[in-house]
């Protein structure tokens, strides 16, 4: 089955296969760009699926840095939030993981200020930013992991949605090593 969940304290962590845009989680994040416009890929996708509202409400928010966070209503998607964080663009450097890992850490933590009880990650920065899927499945579920284990508030499941059979390959090997 293309699902594995592990409790971690009061949450749960979820890796499945399928598409964002479909998640019934509280929020979804998107994989976005600095200026948070539609755009390719997962982003593209999911401003398709939320409707021209929100790129209505995305240009009045300023931007994003990477590894940082904004969120937004979810219009017409199920999810009553998405929440936009840039990944970096994968370069080979020390500073890779950190700024991966501050994307997840900032979604969260923003997640929880916002009262969210559930929430959707993509396996963010893999795809046209580049990021090898083993080193950012790693670096992923072990923020998400250090969120949970840390901060018991709010936030209850967390759920990975992989797009491919390979990606969720990927992440279910390396979340059976993080957590057996
Ligand atoms: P980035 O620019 O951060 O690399 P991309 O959107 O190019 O963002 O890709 C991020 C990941 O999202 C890739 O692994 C890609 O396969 C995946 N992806 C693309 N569309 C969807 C979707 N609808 N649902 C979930 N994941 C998706």
């Amino acid at each position: 089955m293309e699902i594995l969940r592990k409790n971690i304290g009061q949450a749960v962590l979820e890796i499945v296969r399928g598409d964002i845009t479909q998640q019934d989680t509280e929020a979804i994040v998107n994989a976005a760009n600095k200026q948070l416009a539609p755009g390719g890929g997962v982003a593209g996708a999911i401003h398709r699926a939320a409707g021209p509202e929100l790129w209505e409400e995305c240009r009045k928010l300023g931007g994003c840095e990477t590894g940082e966070a904004k969120i937004s209503g979810g219009y017409r998607l199920k999810a009553k939030h998405v929440i936009h964080t840039v990944g970096p663009i994968y370069s080979g450097s020390a500073q890779d993981p950190v700024l991966l890992a501050s994307c997840y850490r900032n979604s969260l933590e923003l997640a929880a200020k916002h009262g969210i009880e559930s929430i959707s990650f993509p396996a963010i920065s893999t795809g046209i930013f580049g990021y090898p899927i083993q080193e950012a499945a790693e670096v992923s579920l072990k923020a998400v992991r250090d969120f949970l284990q840390g901060n018991p508030g709010p936030v209850k499941l967390v759920r990975f949605v992989l797009f491919s059979e390979k990606d969720f390959d990927v992440y279910r090997a390396a979340l059976e090593e993080l957590l057996p």
